[in-house]
């Protein structure tokens, strides 16, 4: 009793002398660690090197590819040469596309080649290519509003030109095209659809990424034109003559390939049930090397949970790694891992994945209960120094898991200067020389720190808030 009246004291004590409330989420001697393991983290190559090993010695990894399997295999042997005490792999079932080969080429008024992408789940031309009359969409709601007869027969062009925002917010708004313009052309009639890539650039290099037909509508070819050839195609129409062109596309489809889930650990030493799950895709688009979508996020993900790996004392709770399966043609991971760790909902407490490249983090957004907010606050204190500043606690947790996040999964939202990531995206320069090995170091010393002190942290995050509530 008297015992216990005395730890009363201390405690009260202790709180009516901090000078803070949020001492009671964290120790101080949590935040002196968190503000080490921040510099060290934030000084120190091993993020880089792990995508330069990535970009390196796997490249490009289709899901479902041979590369991919290599990808699997890469990635268990990093986890255990970086001190993971925990790998192992789940398995990931979809069907695969693979691409063969592609060109173009207006054949009148004024023939020429032109540099384009089939999207990812597109079907073949016939083996001597297709030829048809080019009609010109401004944008997605522009081809919907037309009459059939104006699409039959013909090759529908959608030009929307995404817009620069360091957010990336224009994607959203501009990619309907390439998910769903195939299949609204070919309810019209149209004999192929061909879209300006979904991009920021002024580069020569077409931007893939995937395509969702839907039950109802034929399966057409879908193409995607680099920026300078979309503007070369809408030069020609100008004229005021018909333009014609010529695709040849094939691609094969295997519908039941396999892939790997790739999970590392860093167990937690009192309350190793409790998960801390940072995330990452391993497989990329087939044109360039994956090193921003998404080598970056495998390297910061993996090299954050390294360095709380490494401390003397392991973290209280566990530092869970996973790099998805196959995100790019549909979240397939991401509904896998939900699937599998379902029971698990509760013991996530909180969540983060990078998948947008590699420039510099802003702002930290958050998607926890409204209680936890002083929670937040204090790590935002700890991340200031990087440049970081509190944003709000509507965040998204990234694509891989939105599915758990939609369930309840408190999520971190670490936001990243996105400027020039759709320069590169999906294209055949997404390659390493675009990512600068010190805002990629910045990015893994935050991950560092949400990481760190979400494990040692005294309460929980709560739920995130579902999606209605998000919107008022
Ligand atoms: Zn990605």
């Amino acid at each position: 009793m008297k015992f216990i009246s005395f730890i009363l004291l201390s405690a009260i004590s202790t709180s009516s002398t901090s000078s803070s409330f949020a001492e009671e989420w964290f120790t101080q001697q949590d935040l002196e660690q968190a503000v080490q393991l921040r510099n060290q983290a934030s000084g120190s190559p091993t993020g880089y090197n792990i995508v330069e090993s990535l970009t390196t010695e796997v490249g490009p990894r289709l899901a479902g590819s041979d590369a991919d399997k290599v990808a699997v295999e890469w990635a268990k042997k990093q986890f255990s040469t970086l001190g993971f005490d925990k790998v192992w792999s789940e398995e990931v079932k979809f069907p695969s596309w693979q691409r063969i080969h592609e060109t173009g080429q207006i054949l009148s008024p004024f023939p020429q080649p032109v540099r384009l992408t089939a999207l990812g789940n597109s079907v073949s031309t016939p083996a001597e290519g297709l030829t048809g009359e080019v009609v010109h969409f401004n944008d997605l709601d522009e081809l919907q509003n037309a009459d059939a007869d104006q699409v039959k027969g013909k090759i529908a062009f959608i030009s929307k030109r995404m817009g620069v925002y360091k957010d990336g917010k224009d994607y959203g708004a501009t990619v309907g095209a390439r998910v769903n313009g195939a299949s609204i052309a070919a309810s019209k009639g149209a004999i192929a659809v061909m879209i300006r890539s979904v991009g920021t650039d002024n580069n020569r290099t077409p931007h893939t990424g995937v395509l969702h037909y839907d039950a109802q509508s034929a399966k057409i070819p879908a193409v995607a034109l680099s920026n300078p050839d979309a503007d070369l195609v809408i030069r020609q129409l100008n004229r005021g003559l018909p333009v014609s062109m010529k695709l040849n596309v094939e691609t094969k489809v295997n519908p039941e390939a396999v892939s790997y889930n790739v999970i590392g650990e860093i167990s937690g030493s009192t309350k190793p049930n409790e998960i801390i799950l940072l995330g990452a895709h391993l497989d990329s688009w087939d044109l360039g090397t994956g090193a921003i979508d998404d080598g970056a996020g495998v390297g910061i993900v993996m090299a954050a949970a390294h360095y709380i790996g490494q401390l003397e004392k392991a973290p209280k709770r566990t530092i869970r790694v996973v790099l998805f399966a196959n995100e790019e043609s549909g979240l397939f991971g991401g509904k896998a891992y939900k699937k599998a760790h379902l029971k698990q909902l509760d013991q996530h407490i909180i969540g983060a994945e990078s998948d947008f490249g590699a420039g510099r983090i802003y702002q930290l957004d958050a998607n926890v209960k409204a209680d936890a907010w002083p929670a937040i606050e204090k790590i935002s204190g700890v991340l200031s120094p990087l440049d970081i500043s509190l944003g709000e606690n509507h965040g998204d947790g990234g694509p891989d898991l939105s599915p758990f996040q939609h369930i309840g999964m408190a999520t971190f939202d670490l936001k990243q200067d996105g400027t020039h990531y759709f320069d590169w995206h999906h294209t055949s320069n997404d390659t390493l020389d675009k990512i600068s090995p010190n805002d990629l170091a910045q990015n893994v010393a935050a991950y560092t720190v949400i990481a760190y002190l979400s494990a040692q942290m005294e309460g929980d995050f709560g739920k995130s808030a579902p999606e209605e509530e998000k919107q008022k």
